[in-house]
């Protein structure tokens, strides 16, 4: 097998004591500009315990036992745990090999007792040198901390790679592929690939292995470019590491026009923008007049602009042209459905029709909180005008109407889930409702040493209550990892599942990707596991129909502020299954019938778990968002949001650079965002232009970190819609991320664009 593939003159590529020299012939051949290190370190970090059916027999002898014997419980150090058969420092090697690299060899870090076992198992392998180090040389390099960052946090294996490498071969053209380091989380992964585009020449790909369930490859922009050339592998939810962004532009053209040379970007972009007069809305609505004028009118409408509007109204014509021709038949006519439907809704909400406002403002970030309806508004003044009294309390005809006002509103909320009564907890928000949920829930059932099971893509909100709850119970959270199209690795949950976890945490709509988990599916094989299954309805509630009782869930939380309704009022679903496991971790007014000195008596059912007095007139307000939201249909709502954003994807599609995550077009998304990145420009960055121009999203980690560390990134743009979006704002916000990519990197604001 040519494990030396250039006849350029051979370098030595690494000198240790231990190290197994090349052949003369293979010396001849190697090339030391291009290296591949496989290394296996940390063996004996604590092993897991891993039962083997027959079709995954280890082939070799590990731990004193035979491979070929009833082996039901093995334990393996890291390196030589099986991946779909094979261990995994056969599938670094293969995969190295499968690389351009032109020399590959294999460090074995303080292999001990396990030696032999890792040295049979690479026998495959004929001729490839393989490296052994001892466990003081192992040391020394580890005392030896480079100047890198990321290393202080406990990255054993790669400090001794990158020291050994700085040593010897000075990191150059070095590809380091760990697959067992254990210590490093995504988060610090991460990172690396950043690090080390900061030092050209150098790439990185480090497989990470996380309880024996996968094998993601985390990949430099460029090192990513070789493998996918090749067709070998796929990366992880659409993502190649991309480098840090290094804003170094050196001039900006723009038009026939050189803006600056030399100078920072950031100051061309300041400079531009402070000088633009005209919103990115406005510059739309104007190209889109120019296109229809004669050239009188032309220059009348023209006639004021200064230099840089101009300019902003040239780029949103050449974007319109272009986004005319984006869309086929049939979805030009879903897409001017869509917008009447925007249009229409549009003049239900107070604020987009506010004079400050009207025909500048593009709001595209409803996923953090929608604009509230007039209706729900109105109903929340006229409750507070008309009704108002505490409920529950009063003896009097308007507490009585006040309490009667609530119970409707409560019953309207419990219908829109499909909910039994007594069945809702109204709380302030989603989060809160996770929170009560974890610690009535989570306290009374979670013990050492029970699993957790949470999807990678989660929002805060749906993880650290959990990881919370379960630290102070012993229990350990694992992660459910997804596929390569940003969907729920559904093989990987089914393994999971065979651990007999004691929860499932899971939002039904994606705050990063908009993609609808298929939470369904997932109940049932939870429950069939004897779990419990979290639903995280916050964003899927606002855009489609859902039934708790069709989802099999056991909790579902939303928040009314996602809907068009007021802020501080949400809901948490319990099944009466889960209800019987949950006990009140707070207590006080409102959640009990009765209190003796020693004794007290809990209200019914979901009321106890509502402390105080409610947000009374905020859940008569919501009450009357779902009703017009049910109104208006939920079909409907659904179709307008896909339809923008395909609309808003195949405008995305057409600028250098960027990256849509997810498949936001696609029949099973909700349709309500996506999310994207511009190569080379930070997420904050492009948020910052689009808001100069009005256009409003959501830029950073979007409180799903661990998913955008696990992405290689450190934040990314959503663009998110609500039922009063039309196809202007979606035009609005392309120009805008067209005008970002320019001022901040350099490139062409559009593909093939003439200038
Ligand atoms: N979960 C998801 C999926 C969300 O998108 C959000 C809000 N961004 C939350 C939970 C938290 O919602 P709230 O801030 O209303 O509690």
């Amino acid at each position: 097998m040519p494990y030396c593939r250039t006849d350029q003159p051979h370098q030595p590529v690494l000198e240790v004591e231990t190290h197994e020299q090349l052949s003369a012939d293979e010396q001849a051949q190697a090339c030391a500009t291009s290296v591949c290190l496989v290394l296996a370190a940390d063996w004996n970090t604590t092993p897991v315990t891993v039962t083997f059916d027959d079709a995954e027999q280890p082939p070799f002898v590990c731990d004193g036992r035979d491979g070929d014997a009833e082996a039901e419980e093995v334990v393996l150090p890291r390196p030589l745990q099986l991946h779909e058969g094979k261990p995994l420092i056969v599938h670094a090697v293969e995969l190295a090999l499968k690389s351009s690299f032109a020399a590959v060899e294999v460090l074995l870090c303080d292999a001990g007792e396990y030696e032999a076992a890792a040295r049979e198992a690479l026998a495959a392998f004929e001729g490839l040198p393989v490296c052994m180090l001892s466990a003081e040389q192992v040391d020394k390099a580890r005392q030896q901390a480079c100047n890198f960052e990321i290393l202080n946090v406990g990255a054993g294996a790669l400090q001794q790679a990158r020291t050994l490498l700085e040593e010897t071969i000075g990191a150059e053209s070095a590809l380091i592929l760990d697959c067992v380091q254990p210590r490093l989380t995504p988060w610090h992964l991460a990172q690396l690939p950043m690090r080390l585009a900061q030092h050209p020449g150098c790439h990185l790909v480090t497989s990470w292995i996380y309880w024996l369930r996968r094998l993601p490859i985390l990949i430099s922009a460029a090192g990513f470019e070789a493998i996918e050339e090749r067709g070998l592998t796929k990366p992880r939810i659409n993502s190649p590491f991309r480098p840090l962004p290094t804003l170094n532009v050196q001039e900006v053209v723009f038009g026939e026009e050189k803006l600056h040379a030399n100078e920072s970007s950031c100051t061309i972009r300041d400079e531009f923008l402070d000088a633009c007069e005209l919103s990115a809305l406005e510059a739309v609505r104007l190209a889109r007049k120019l296109q229809q004028a004669d050239a009188d009118e032309a220059d009348e409408l023209t006639g004021e602009l200064n230099e840089a509007s101009t300019k902003l109204v040239k780029l949103a014509s050449e974007v319109l042209e272009r986004m005319d021709g984006a869309l086929d038949e049939a979805q030009t006519d879903e897409l001017s459905c869509a917008d009447a439907f925007g249009v229409r809704n549009k003049c239900d909400f107070p604020l987009l029709n506010d004079r400050a406002h009207k025909g500048k403002l593009v709001y595209l970030d409803s996923a953090a909180t929608t604009q509230r309806l007039d209706v729900a508004l109105q109903a929340e003044a006229d409750f507070n005008c008309h009704e108002n009294a505490n409920i529950y309390r009063g003896s009097y005809a308007l507490s009585a109407e006040s309490t009667k006002t609530f119970n409707a509103a409560r019953a309207v909320l419990e219908q829109r889930i499909g909910a039994e009564r007594r069945q809702l907890i109204l709380t302030a928000n989603t989060t809160t409702g996770i929170n009560i949920a974890a610690q009535a829930w989570g306290l009374r059932n979670l013990s050492e040493g029970d699993l957790v099971v949470i999807a990678h893509s989660e929002h805060h909100s749906n993880m650290l209550p959990w990881r919370l709850v379960a630290q102070a119970r012993g229990a350990q959270v694992v992660y459910l990892g997804l596929g390569p199209d940003a969907r729920i690795d559904m093989a990987e949950y089914e393994q999971l599942l065979e651990h007999k976890p004691r929860l499932v945490c899971i939002a039904q709509v994606s705050n990063v990707f908009g993609m609808v988990n298929p939470v369904e599916e997932m109940a049932r094989m939870a429950h069939e596991c004897g779990a419990r299954i979290f639903v995280d309805a916050a964003q899927s509630l606002p855009h489609m129909a859902v039934n708790v009782d069709e989802l099999g869930c056991d909790f579902l939380a939303f928040s009314g502020h996602k809907m068009y309704g007021p802020l501080g009022i949400g809901g948490l679903w319990v099944s009466t299954e889960a209800f019987d496991e949950m006990d009140p971790t707070m207590s006080g007014g409102g959640a009990i019938s009765h209190v003796g000195e020693d004794s007290y008596y809990l209200r019914p059912a979901a009321i106890q778990y509502e402390l105080g007095t409610p947000p009374i007139a905020q859940a008569v307000g919501l009450a009357a968002a779902a009703e017009h939201l049910d109104g208006l249909g939920m079909d409907a709502v659904h179709a307008h949001g896909s339809a923008l954003c395909r609309y808003a994807l195949a405008g995305l599609e057409l600028l250098d650079g960027v990256t849509v995550w997810g498949e936001p077009g696609a029949d099973d998304a909700s349709g309500s965002l996506l999310s994207f990145n511009l190569e080379g420009v930070s997420s904050a960055r492009i948020a910052a232009d689009m808001g100069a121009l009005q256009v409003c999203v959501r830029a950073g980690g979007q409180c799903a970190l661990p998913l955008h560390a696990s992405m290689g990134l450190d934040g990314s743009c959503r663009i998110s819609f609500g039922i009063y979006n039309t196809a202007e704002d979606v035009e609005a916000a392309i120009v805008a991320v067209a005008l970002s990519n320019k001022l901040a990197s350099g490139r062409g604001f559009l593909k093939d664009a003439a200038h």
